[in-house]
């Protein structure tokens, strides 16, 4: 079997050549507060294999403190970790197509090789690690990808997401409106926790 449009072999269980549809990773509507790519003199500080980031790696969304953080897809939960100024509490999930991450949550409520469906609850969204107010980092990998390639593999989740999941963009930094938080981003001290040898999730 192969398809046209992708240009590597395809292998089985791992591609979704139909497309790949997320589920909203929290429940109701969200803000984002910071959108791909963004502040990039503040990403560089976090290495991948040597490499630091070009910008934000993911998306932020102002969901408030308590609110359930949900998988975007069916998966097995690979690892529900904490890392101190970056990601806090984080849950990382492998589906077919590659991996999602959750970030800054309060608790998890997952435990590492369980599996999830679509839609279930990870735990509960927060303010840990480097973050300036409660917010959800979201974070998608496709597989193949590289560690290195200076998003350290990530790719911006939002074409893949439905639209009517999120409100609007409403940057959290500088004006800290309505109390929704974003990454640590240049109000925060750079944190000796991420120098390049640190492994990140
Ligand atoms: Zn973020």
């Amino acid at each position: 079997m192969s398809f046209p449009f992708i240009a590597q072999p395809l292998d089985p269980g791992r591609y979704e050549p139909e497309g790949l549809y997320l589920a909203r990773p929290f429940d109701g509507s969200q803000i984002i507060t910071q959108l791909w790519g963004e502040n990039p003199g503040f990403y560089g500080q976090f290495y991948y294999d040597g490499v630091p980031l070009r910008g934000h790696n993911g998306i932020d969304f102002g969901t408030p403190t308590g609110t359930a953080v949900r998988a975007t897809d069916d998966g097995d939960v690979i690892y529900v970790g904490y890392e101190a100024g970056g990601f806090g509490i984080y849950v990382k999930l492998q589906h077919r197509w590659g991996e999602s991450l959750y970030a800054h949550m309060g608790r998890a409520t997952v435990t590492t090789g369980s599996r999830v469906s679509r839609g279930q609850s990870l735990g509960l969204s927060d303010n840990s690690g480097g973050s300036i107010g409660p917010h959800l980092h979201f974070g998608i990998r496709i597989f193949p990808y590289v560690r290195s390639d200076g998003w350290g593999g990530f790719t911006d989740p939002m074409p893949y997401m439905d639209p009517t999941d999120i409100v609007q963009y409403r940057s959290a930094l500088g004006t800290q409106a309505g109390g929704q938080g974003t990454d640590a981003a240049d109000q925060l001290p750079r944190m000796a926790s991420h120098r390049p040898r640190q492994r990140r999730p």
